[in-house]
């Protein structure tokens, strides 16, 4: 069985730690791969090689640096396909999903492209008599990123791009759940010119992560995942004196208004409830119609539609939704089902019952598209997240019991409302306290120059990602005041310096 290894240094590094575990493709069930789990004295060896790298690679001009990510982008580009299937046959998404994800990580690569413009910094002549200020943004160091399994090609891009256009090296640790696209990256980039040691991978597990979180080299730590996780990545990284960015898990609840178009609507859920199967933190995975009359007629257009789920295989083009990412993923979503039902919430459409039956795929991690009605805010099925294709739908009677609702979340990452009155849309956008909001647009993620990230429970940190967050986030704030000899007064100064 191939053993995907460590990137280190410019090149691909087995394994030495003697730990490694199986990699599925979730499609049939099968362990086609083993990946390496890396032990902390691979780790430190990794951020020593970043560290070196690092004293080169922060003083290369930003133009030069930006030139690199440039021909990444354009390797990414022509090479998409190739990178969708290594992400498919790990994860399970379809393949235009995949294709999907690459596209919104290569945007935050054209963004980075920027980094010359958007590292310029600012200057401010005569600040007083003779005397200038200028402020740069400088690169932390070593800084790594921790990703998770459902984009293991666009959450890497969220960070590392940015990172190294700013000056940093870089120590990614993937997913051991689907490593293959991590290990694609590196040797793009090292096609692309980046020097040996500007950014490396990490395989690896628990050890790894704590690992990067007690080395003192490691100057940042971008996460995105679970927010129990999260919540240790931030707790013990800042800590240890790292700034930490932490993005967790989620519970996106979407508003369907009496006026809204509610085939659009109807349209807009099925995507985002079911498209990926439900493995994205940004999925709707509670709808909230106000009214019972809009209620009603919202499930009678969703269980047709649910009914209608093409379920299979990334290789067949006509699905519309893959399998979940491991056996015991599935187990969790179906206990979730369970769950629901038996605390009393009415199974409209129950994906329990799915049978993948095509030759091959028997023993792939499929289930149907779940559709619970009459959800209460108390029942587990909407407290926590489930991460698989089931909606749940929970009836306001009014426009601010809905919004109630949402307050009494623990997550806020996403939100949408479904509407045609601008007064609504605006008081929801200005009032409604989530990270990111969509107004009849279902998943609203922002594109690479603006940053993503949640609130309350769904992020820890200051910092979103990407966009100008991301740049302020990778740097430090230097601001240098300058005065030369000529005309000025040489006597001592005891008072505190004004302009006078
Ligand atoms: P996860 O928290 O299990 O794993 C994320 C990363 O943390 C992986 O690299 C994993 O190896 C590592 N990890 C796991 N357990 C650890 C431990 N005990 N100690 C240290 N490190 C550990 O998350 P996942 O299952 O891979 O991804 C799904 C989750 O990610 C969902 O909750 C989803 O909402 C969330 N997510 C959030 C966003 C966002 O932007 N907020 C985006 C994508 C995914």
């Amino acid at each position: 069985m191939t053993e995907i290894a460590h990137y280190i240094n410019g090149a691909h590094v087995a394994g030495t730690s003697g730990r490694s575990q199986d990699v599925f493709n979730p499609a049939t069930g099968e362990a086609e791969k083993t990946v390496a789990l890396a032990s902390t004295a691979e780790i430190d060896q990794a951020v020593a090689t970043a560290k070196a790298a690092w004293r080169d690679w922060s003083k290369t001009p930003p133009l030069r640096r930006a030139r690199i990510l440039d021909r990444f982008k354009t390797i990414l580009w022509d090479r998409a396909d190739q990178m969708a299937e290594a992400i498919s046959a790990e994860h399970g998404k379809t393949h235009d999903d995949a294709l999907g994800e690459v596209t919104r990580g290569l945007e935050v690569v054209e963004f980075a492209t920027g980094a010359p413009h958007l590292l310029k910094g600012e200057f401010t002549e005569n600040v007083g008599t003779g005397v200038d200020s200028h402020s740069i943004r400088q690169a932390l160091g070593v800084v790594a990123g921790i990703t998770p399994f459902n984009f293991p090609a666009m959450v890497p891009m969220w960070m590392f791009p940015v990172a190294l256009a700013c000056g940093n090296t870089f120590i990614l640790k993937p997913s051991e759940r689907d490593p293959s696209a991590s290990l694609l990256m590196a040797d793009w980039l090292t096609e692309a010119g980046l020097p040996a040691g500007v950014f490396n991978v990490v395989q690896g597990d628990k050890e790894a992560v704590d690992a990067l979180l007690a080395n003192p080299d490691v100057k940042a730590i971008s996460f995105v995942g679970s927010t129990p996780i999260a919540k240790y990545i931030y707790t013990t990284g800042t800590a240890n004196g790292k700034r930490v960015q932490a993005l967790g898990g989620a519970k996106n609840h979407m508003v369907i208004m009496p006026d809204a178009d509610l085939d659009m609507a109807v349209n807009a859920l099925m995507g985002a409830a079911f498209g990926s199967a439900g493995e994205r933190c940004m999925a709707i995975s509670v709808a909230v119609p106000v009214t019972d009359a809009v209620a009603d007629a919202l499930v009678e257009k969703l269980v047709p539609k649910i009914n209608a789920l093409k379920i299979g295989p990334a290789s067949d083009k006509s699905s519309d939704m893959g399998p979940l990412v491991t056996k015991q993923h599935l187990e969790k979503v179906r206990g979730y089902i369970d769950s629901g039902e038996a605390e009393g919430a009415k199974i409209v459409v129950d994906g329990r019952n799915f049978r993948q039956d095509k030759q091959g795929y028997e023993n792939g991690y499929y289930i149907g598209g779940t559709l619970f009605d009459h959800v209460t805010p108390e029942m587990k099925i909407y407290r926590e997240e489930i991460f698989g294709p089931a909606l749940t739908v929970v009836r306001r009677a009014d426009y601010q019991a809905a919004v109630d609702l949402i307050h009494s979340h623990e997550y806020a990452n996403g939100t949408a409302v479904f509407t045609r009155d601008g007064d609504v849309a605006r008081a929801f956008s200005q009032d409604i306290e989530v990270g990111m909001v969509g107004i009849n647009v279902p998943i609203p993620v922002p594109m690479a120059f603006h940053s993503f990230g949640g609130w309350k429970s769904s992020m820890f940190g200051d910092h979103h990602m990407h966009g100008m967050e991301g740049v302020r986030f990778f740097t430090r704030l230097k601001t240098t005041t300058t005065r030369w000899p000529t005309g000025q007064r040489t006597d001592p100064e005891f008072t505190m310096p004004t302009l006078g």
